[in-house]
């Protein structure tokens, strides 16, 4: 399937959540598609001004490309949470469908279903789900990675990457979880969580997509 334009501004959005500087190579990577298909699609985002470019941090997003992405989350998440609360999707086949949906259902249909699951505020996957109109502002975003001090937190949202969902769900590690971080190496970039009486250490690449909030007392 080739990616369409509203792909490639979520792609910059979630490249924007972890990295300093977005390249076309950064983006063809993350797409996996031809980096001259991309070149040439960064160009015609930048003629409609959906997107800006710097020499520092590469391409951004410019606020017209804010608004029409802030539109595609709250639609691909609204329908998750419809899928998976009334139509028994577990988290991880929800993905799939959602980003198929979030491209054909109408605004009046996203409304409507908001109205219908009673204005939901975070998607399954612990995503903030924007109001209409409203730009997209996450509200959980400390990554595992960025966190130093050890103790207890809960794991509070996840990117919806298949793979990592798959990982997850092969250590059992669901959303809401109460994690203990016991170790963090700056050498080998992990970090060693227990929970559910046992250990996993997780990788740097890993932990940047996952969120944590603290635990206090
Ligand atoms: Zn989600």
């Amino acid at each position: 399937m080739t990616p369409n334009k509203e792909d490639y501004l979520k792609c910059i959005h979630e490249l924007r959540e972890t990295e300093e500087k977005i390249s076309n190579k950064r983006i063809a990577e993350k797409m996996q598609f031809s980096a001259p298909a991309v070149s040439e699609m960064m160009k015609k985002l930048l003629a409609e001004k959906l997107i800006e470019k710097n020499s520092k941090t590469g391409y951004l997003l410019s606020e017209k490309g804010q608004t029409m992405v802030a539109g595609l989350y709250r639609k691909h998440r609204l329908i998750e949470v419809f899928l998976i609360n009334h139509l028994n999707y577990s988290p991880k086949e929800v993905h799939e469908e959602a980003e198929v949906l979030e491209h054909t259902v109408s605004d009046l249909f996203i409304n409507r279903l908001e109205s219908f699951l009673d204005y939901p505020r975070v998607c399954p996957h612990g995503g903030t789900i924007p109001k209409e109109g409203e730009l997209l502002i996450e509200k959980y975003t400390q990554t595992l990675s960025s966190t130093q001090e050890l103790g207890a937190y809960r794991l509070v949202r996840v990117h919806d990457y298949f793979q990592l969902l798959h990982y997850l769900e092969n250590h059992q590690l669901a959303i809401q979880e109460t994690i203990e971080l016991l170790d963090v190496d700056p050498f080998a970039q992990t970090f060693t969580i227990s929970f559910l009486e046992k250990e996993l250490t997780i990788p740097h690449s890993i932990a940047q997509h996952l969120y944590v909030e603290k635990i206090n007392g």
